[in-house]
């Protein structure tokens, strides 16, 4: 777990640097911090966590890190079930988020074909140039307590 959290660091510090942003101090701590989020994150509760680490870091530097990830495509944003979210991302190809409403958690998905997606907005008369689709629903492990739908026997 340590070294997968180390390699997201790397990655995210080779994004940031291959645009030429240069390195700052509470770069890597708010990097480090980032990358063990294990759930969709508001920045309120990114800044949060990255005080427990560093409480000299503030809003600012978290909420500008968070925008600059997002315009690298490393984070993204999600509206999920109750707030906005933000959820770090490291998939280059199109793909899709659900999230649980019971326990704020997200997996990704792809769909094998988004040709009926295509056919319902040819039926408005339009082309489809691109599609953002997000799911909200119970996950297997919040099912499995009981949850949402009937778990099937
Ligand atoms: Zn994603
Ligand atoms: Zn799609
Ligand atoms: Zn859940």
């Amino acid at each position: 777990m340590e070294e997968r959290r180390d390699d997201c660091v790397l990655e995210l510090e080779r994004a940031l640097d291959a645009r030429g942003l240069r390195q700052t101090m509470p770069r890597r701590t708010i990097l480090g911090v980032l990358a063990g989020m294990d759930r969709p994150f508001t920045s309120t509760e990114l800044t949060e966590h990255v005080a427990k680490v560093d409480p000299r870091i503030g809003r600012a530097s978290v909420y500008r890190l968070l925008q600059l990830l997002r315009g690298c495509g490393l984070v993204e944003r999600l509206h999920g079930p109750a707030t906005e979210a933000y959820v770090l991302c490291l998939l280059r190809d199109h793909h899709h988020h659900a999230t649980c409403s019971v326990c704020g958690r997200a997996e990704t998905f792809t769909l094998e074909d988004s040709a009926s997606i295509e056919r319902a907005v040819e039926r408005i008369g339009y082309t489809m140039e691109h599609h953002v689709l997000e799911v909200v629903g119970v996950c297997p492990a919040c099912r499995a307590a009981g949850h949402g739908a009937e778990v099937p026997q």
